[in-house]
């Protein structure tokens, strides 16, 4: 019997923040597209996610803004506490809008706005080729179905297939990794409505408020061992340990966390200077979120560069094939040469973004839990030189209208 084969006209793989807003963005411009998710159900990893103003400009043009914002509070300031054996100082500042979403609430949404069977469940991509005679993408499932695309989008987090098909380098792992949780005060947690984070040495420990009764917190530190524990138990006693000096509370907070919510996550990163070299679109092929430009959670914006990414993405598209485009029967050779244009646009004007957060993260990463003085003080003059400082100058980046 002969392979299943499949048409379609944009395909996006990953049914992530990324891809899933990707599509929502498409589908708001008109454009039909399909997602093909690897799991069988839309998921979630990793509790919450901070959404800055940036991340908020996008989801307002996704027309899912309003609904999330009834799901989480305001944050309206941010406490560092730098702890060291001799003395504690204590950084605030005022952020423009920063609430912390429950990952889960943010996916469902952006997938409940999507039109029915936009997703393709328990579909998983093992290779990327392209077809001889038309130069378009063709993808093959792990169950051997031929899909071909006139467009293919890759959302596909860090592990990315569709990056290596692009001849792009794999990302690198910190020796860092964190844990996250959320924990639930059914009577109010009353731990005041700020973005606190404790740096001491390598480590970071912080927290910030959902809604009144919900807080994420999470624990970020150097370890060794490649692989985590994955029993909730020894999750919670492993961020335990790296808390083991601080307030009573702290600790319950941790020891009450949902088992449910607890990852145990190896940072990854993409290098600023690959960022610089690597070529992101080829053909009609492109990469987005994660999987263009994973970055270590310092800045909180891996997620946020992600939604701006579907948002020019889609709008880049729409410019050269307006609504109805695909079905009025243009030529393969005009069909192409549009989307390659499209995709040129869109990779130009999120290049720079992302590298000067690629950049900021590097440095904000190192200043924040870096063991050496040194470099920790490199990092501060690079970033007042090059960035104004280590403050939040990043979330003022607005990336326009869908
Ligand atoms: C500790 C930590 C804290 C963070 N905190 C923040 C924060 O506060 N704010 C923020 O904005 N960002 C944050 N981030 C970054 C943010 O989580 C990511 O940037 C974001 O989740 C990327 O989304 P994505 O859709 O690109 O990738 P992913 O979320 O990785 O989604 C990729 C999807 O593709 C699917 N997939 C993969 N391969 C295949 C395949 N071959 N076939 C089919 N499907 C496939 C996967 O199953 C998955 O559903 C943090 C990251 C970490 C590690």
């Amino acid at each position: 019997m002969g392979s299943v084969e499949e048409h379609h006209d944009i395909v996006i793989v990953g049914g992530g923040i990324c891809g899933l807003a990707t599509a929502l963005a498409l589908h708001r411009k008109g454009i039909r597209s399909l997602v093909l998710e690897k799991y069988n159900t839309i998921r979630a990893t990793g509790a919450a996610i901070g959404v800055f103003i940036n991340a908020w400009r996008a989801l307002d043009q996704l027309g899912v803004g309003a609904e999330l914002r009834t799901k989480a509070v305001l944050v309206p300031e941010n406490q560092d506490v730098w702890r060291n054996k001799n003395a504690t100082r204590l950084n605030s500042c005022r952020k423009e809008e920063l609430r912390c979403l429950k990952r889960n609430d943010l996916i469902e949404t952006l997938y409940n706005n999507l039109p029915v069977n936009s997703v393709r469940f328990g579909c998983q991509i093992v290779a990327v080729g392209t077809d001889p005679l038309t130069s378009f993408p063709i993808l093959y499932t792990h169950d051997g179905i031929i899909i071909k695309a006139k467009v293919l989008i890759g959302c596909d987090g860090s592990n990315s297939i569709i990056s290596k098909s692009l001849g792009l380098k794999p990302p690198k792992s910190l020796t860092n990794c964190v844990i996250r949780g959320l924990t639930n005060y059914p009577n109010g947690h009353n731990i005041g409505n700020y973005f606190l984070r404790h740096l001491e040495g390598c480590m970071i420990f912080g927290r910030i408020p959902i809604d009144n009764n919900l807080v994420h917190w999470f624990v970020d530190w150097p370890y060794p061992d490649k692989e985590g524990p994955k029993d909730p138990k020894f999750i919670i006693e492993l961020a335990i340990r790296q808390i083991k000096d601080y307030p009573a509370e702290m600790i319950e907070m941790v020891k009450n966390s949902d088992p449910a919510s607890l990852t145990f996550t190896r940072i990854r990163y993409q290098t600023p200077w690959h960022l610089v070299l690597g070529n992101f679109c080829r053909g009609t092929i492109t990469v987005a979120g994660d999987a263009m430009h994973v970055m270590g959670p310092f800045l909180g914006q891996g997620g946020g560069a992600a939604l701006e990414d579907a948002v020019v993405l889609a709008r880049s598209l729409a410019e050269m094939m307006p609504m109805g485009y695909f079905e009025a029967n243009a030529s393969d050779e005009e069909l192409r040469k549009r989307i390659e244009t499209a995709l040129k646009n869109y990779v130009k004007e999120r290049k720079l973004r992302v590298l000067r957060l690629a950049m900021q993260s590097v440095l904000v990463g190192l200043l924040m839990s870096s063991p050496s003085k040194v470099k920790r003080l490199v990092s501060l003059v690079l970033l007042i030189l090059f960035f104004g400082g280590p403050a939040l100058s990043h979330t003022q980046f607005d990336c326009g209208h869908l």
